[in-house]
């Protein structure tokens, strides 16, 4: 049964749910994609500063720097912290976020002995043009779909945000009536997988007791009425690799005179599909686009080509890897060609749901009126870099969880139409974390 504490911090979640969609559609309107979140951020800085957290940790603080991948140039890095400052970004905040540092961590301490609870939204848009199309995309309709041309929250961490904001407010207002510590962690570029390193990096996570993770689901298809998706969960290994090819051009009449960096793209193509497999895991390989050549009658010299390359365990990742490595030195060698390669994102094969753990947050949501079936046996793979955090929590004594709030999603996740127009359902997934750390609390 749900406790007196938790019906009033429940009824105070549910008295601030039109605050909650605003939130989220102003998120939505102004999209930011990884490492551009310098108006997302300081919309959060200043919103938990007025709350009165006890202690606020802002863009640099939050990351080891050297471990943010995928960072985007210089150039764009100034672009849209201009466009930020131009979107409202607090102007008082924004500039802890600039050269994508674009992360949020904040404590709350009730100075009292209990658990350390964490929480981890991520924050971060993808490149992906939204619709704009009013007769079949509510959010152009009512007027808050992105107006940055190929960003779009449209993986929903335009509610995660607002998820973690206002688990913030509910846990600083009943303060008094809590025991231990909150942590919460805003993530930047999720997507891609490069933000979550950098942030477990530092350390902030370690004294962490249980930590907890949001995302936005579809409805189960076999128990529509389901509230959450709970699995036992391991991160499938993960490497994202971008490769640059430099030969020498010249005209395609004497080509004994260039290299060709579009031959060795194509050698190099081939031999990692042709990497045998290993007996060590599954894996998965895919280049997803290479841009080359520059005319009909030029040999080519400059080619990009971006992979990623995916392994069920560690071992079978440390097995891929490397080979692939090879394969892209080798293949542009003999042609005479150079390659660079730069590791875009990553993600460990590590287990990010602790059994123990989940189990009890099932046993929660279906106590405080919800619907969560057992989570199933055996493990599914899945690749978010919170597993960067989940093992940090793990190696030091803590427990992880993963958590789905399940909602009618008009499309599929990281498609131009994707929106969830039932939006007070955000507020069962700000209900989950609370009753979560009530329950490890003990109250
Ligand atoms: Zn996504
Ligand atoms: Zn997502």
């Amino acid at each position: 049964m749900a406790s007196e504490l938790y019906k009033k911090m429940a009824d105070y979640v549910d008295s601030k749910a039109d605050w909650m969609v605003e939130n989220r559609r102003d998120f939505h309107k102004f999209a930011e994609g990884g490492w551009h979140e310098v108006r997302t951020c300081s919309i959060i800085a200043d919103f938990l500063t007025k709350l009165g957290v006890d202690e606020l940790i802002l863009g640099k603080d939050c990351f080891v720097a050297e471990d943010r991948m995928g960072l985007p140039d210089q150039e764009e890095l100034d672009r849209v912290y201009e466009r930020a400052l131009e979107q409202g970004a607090v102007p008082e905040f924004a500039p802890f976020f600039k050269d994508g540092f674009t992360g949020v961590e904040a404590v709350i301490d009730t100075g009292r002995p209990g658990p350390v609870v964490g929480f981890r939204t991520d924050i971060d848009a993808l490149g992906v043009f939204e619709s704009q199309d009013p007769a079949t995309h509510r959010p152009a309709k009512e007027g808050f779909a992105s107006i940055n041309p190929g960003e779009m929250q449209a993986c929903g961490h335009d509610s995660h945000a607002t998820i973690g904001m206002m688990t913030a407010e509910t846990i600083k207002k009943f303060k008094d009536q809590l025991c231990g510590k909150f942590k919460f962690v805003f993530q930047p570029s999720e997507e891609g997988v490069r933000g979550a390193k950098a942030m477990a990096g530092t350390g902030f996570l370690d004294d962490v007791d249980y930590m907890m993770a949001m995302h936005i689901a579809p409805l189960n298809p076999a128990c529509p009425e389901e509230d959450f998706n709970f699995r036992y969960k391991t991160c499938m290994a993960n490497a994202k690799l971008d490769v640059f090819l430099t030969g020498k051009a010249c005209h395609a009449a004497a080509p004994e005179s260039g290299n060709n960096a579009m031959l060795a793209a194509a050698a190099i193509i081939l031999g990692i599909y042709g990497i045998p497999r290993a007996s060590v895991g599954d894996a998965r390989i895919n280049v997803g686009q290479v841009i080359a050549g520059s005319g009909r009658n030029v040999v080519c010299d400059r080619v990009k080509m971006v992979m990623e390359l995916r392994g069920l365990t560690a071992a079978s990742l440390d097995y891929l890897e490397p080979y692939a490595r090879r394969i892209i030195e080798h293949g542009a060698a003999m042609h005479g060609c150079t390659a660079e390669i730069k590791l875009m994102g990553a993600t460990p094969a590590v287990v990010i749901d602790s059994p123990d753990f989940t189990d009890t947050l099932v046993e929660v949501a279906n106590d405080i009126g919800f619907k969560a079936l057992p989570a199933p046996q055996g493990t599914v793979a899945t690749s978010d870099d919170y597993a960067y955090m989940a093992d940090r929590v793990i190696q030091h004594g803590g427990k992880s969880c993963y958590i789905s709030y399940r909602t009618d999603e008009a499309a599929p996740h990281h498609a131009t139409t994707f929106d969830f127009a039932n939006e007070k359902d955000m507020t069962k997934a700000v209900k989950i974390f609370l009753a979560g750390a009530l329950k490890v609390a003990g109250l």
